[in-house]
């Protein structure tokens, strides 16, 4: 019995407490979920790579196409440039000038016909006419800007009305050796190029995607709004220079509607670029998905975990209550509510030891109720059980240092164990005790008790009997002596200090 008592003693620094269990459920619960944020965001920065990525392929491959179209119409009005210096271009039939000037490329489906303008801006030749009629071009700037400048590089217009068609008009210088101006060689890409390159191109009807001139003006734009067409966008508060430099991407609110959006551009090549963007909701449509579905299994399984905890933490604190409650009622005296004699061993035991180890004096006092018997016979049973209960609360009331231990020894016995107390002290405690048990009970049948009392140094080889033994008979003294009354035991084997 005693050692299983121990080991329950040594074990328990073991047990989870309810505190524990909670705080480390916590700790997991924030540690996982942080780890799935993590790696949520991570899988969110993948996203907007990849959608980047693909945007600028996207902007790169359709800036590369318009670019190689622009070059081949180019090539045909350098041509008509430089044949257009010819001494004889002049003097040869019509037909003849129509084919040495224009090649077939002209002819492809999304390009104007080619037209030569004089210095006055009156047109001369047509390449989808032998005979045009007389129109003038000279306020136009794709034609004041060559006339008035001596650069004799290709000049892309505003987005404009030409000749039925919205379209951009390309238009180079005819200059003579000494670059005198002699006219303007003008072209145009209808934007039904525009239509047919994007249409070809699987996008969602939230995608954009803008052309743009390298002065930043808007030459044409998915979905198509003639409104912002030819708008430039360099005083743009969202759109600044930095948005829309090559090589990076930008997300927010785009120039034309409020849809915040990834943007991402072509290089720097060509003499238009372009700006592919898809709205943010798209980017992460799948992530948002993902992410929410993730965030509900942690969610759920954080609640569980918590949830789980708790309850075994109630558990726990539950049994941990009901434990001390049978520990307590079984070391407890059911009539006095004093240690019971189980108890009591333990203690005496264990405080004996502390005695031996320290070498102090250990005091113990053995307390019966006088003529016992005779108030039973005379009062009955139940007022004799009273009697037990005010004589422990007599003890219990002059026993309060925190190492004592009042128990009840057996029927009308008590036994106090006092560590650390001389046999004097120990009398003094045992007359305060019988006093009271005296000065409480009623006249009619008062109730005394004799205390026999013993206080040794343990020494080592010395079993804690030998001080029960010697209380003990220090008690029969006192009854001997006539009742009511303490003795101090004096044994002249065993070291008593009186
Ligand atoms: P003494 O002064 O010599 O101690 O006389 P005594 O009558 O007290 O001694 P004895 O040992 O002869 O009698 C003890 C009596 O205590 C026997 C029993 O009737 C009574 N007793 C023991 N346990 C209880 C108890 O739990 N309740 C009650 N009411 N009486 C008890
Ligand atoms: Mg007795
Ligand atoms: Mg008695």
């Amino acid at each position: 019995m005693l050692s299983g008592w121990r080991e329950v003693r040594a074990r328990r620094p073991w047990r989870i407490s309810a505190k524990l269990l909670i705080i480390s459920s916590v700790v997991t619960v924030v540690g996982f979920s942080a780890v799935c944020v993590n790696v949520l965001l991570d899988m969110r920065r993948g996203e907007e790579a990849l959608a980047r990525q693909t945007l600028e392929n996207l902007a790169t491959s359709i800036e590369a196409d318009i670019s190689r179209n622009i070059d081949i119409y180019d090539l045909s009005l350098r041509a008509v440039a430089s044949n257009m210096l010819l001494p004889e271009i002049n003097t040869v039939p019509k037909p003849v000038r129509q084919l040495i000037l224009f090649d077939h490329a002209t002819t492809a489906k999304h390009f104007g016909a080619i037209q030569v303008f004089d210095t006055e801006g009156n047109l001369v030749i047509d390449a989808s006419t032998l005979d045009p009629a007389p129109e003038n071009r000279g306020n136009e700037d794709y034609f004041t800007v060559h006339r008035d400048g001596p650069d004799s590089n290709l000049f892309i217009s505003r987005p404009m009305l030409f000749r039925g068609a919205y379209s951009i008009v390309l238009s180079r210088r005819i200059s003579d050796t000494d670059g005198g101006f002699l006219g303007v060689v003008a072209g145009s890409i209808r934007f039904s190029y525009f239509h047919e390159l994007f249409e070809r191109l699987s996008l969602d009807p939230s995608d954009t995607i803008t052309v743009l001139k390298r002065d930043r003006t808007i030459m044409m734009r998915r979905p198509f709004d003639l409104d912002i067409i030819g708008k430039n966008l360099n005083g743009h508060r969202g759109w600044s220079a930095d948005n829309l430099r090559a090589g990076t991407s930008y997300s927010g609110q785009g120039p034309v509607d409020p849809t915040p959006r990834l943007y991402a551009r072509s290089g720097e090549n060509g003499p238009l670029f372009v700006v592919a963007g898809k709205p943010l909701s798209a980017v992460f449509a799948l992530w948002q998905k993902e992410a929410i579905r993730i965030g509900t299994v942690v969610l759920v399984l954080s609640l569980f975990v918590l949830g789980s905890a708790f309850m075994l933490a109630r558990e726990i604190d539950r049994r941990a209550e009901a434990e001390s409650k049978l520990e307590e009622m079984a070391t407890t005296d059911a009539l006095t509510g004093l240690r019971n004699r189980r108890k009591f061993d333990q203690v005496i035991d264990t405080e004996w030891r502390r005695a031996v180890r320290q070498k102090m004096q250990i005091a113990l006092l053995m307390i019966d109720a006088d003529h016992f018997k005779a108030y039973n016979d005379t009062f009955g049973h139940q007022a004799g059980d009273q009697v037990l209960v005010g004589i422990a609360i007599c003890i219990s009331d002059s026993v309060q240092r925190a190492g004592d231990c009042a128990a009840r020894y057996g029927g009308e016995e008590f036994a106090v164990l006092l560590p650390n107390t001389s046999a004097a002290d120990a009398f003094k405690v045992a007359e305060t005790i019988r006093g009271k048990v005296q000065g409480w009970s009623d006249d009619e049948a008062t109730s005394t008790v004799s205390c026999g009392i013993a206080s040794l140094v343990p020494t080592a080889g010395m079993d804690w009997p030998v001080l029960i033994a010697a209380a003990d008979k220090a008690l029969y003294a006192a009854k001997a002596g006539g009742r009511n009354q303490s003795v101090v035991a004096a044994v002249p084997k065993l070291s008593l200090v009186a």
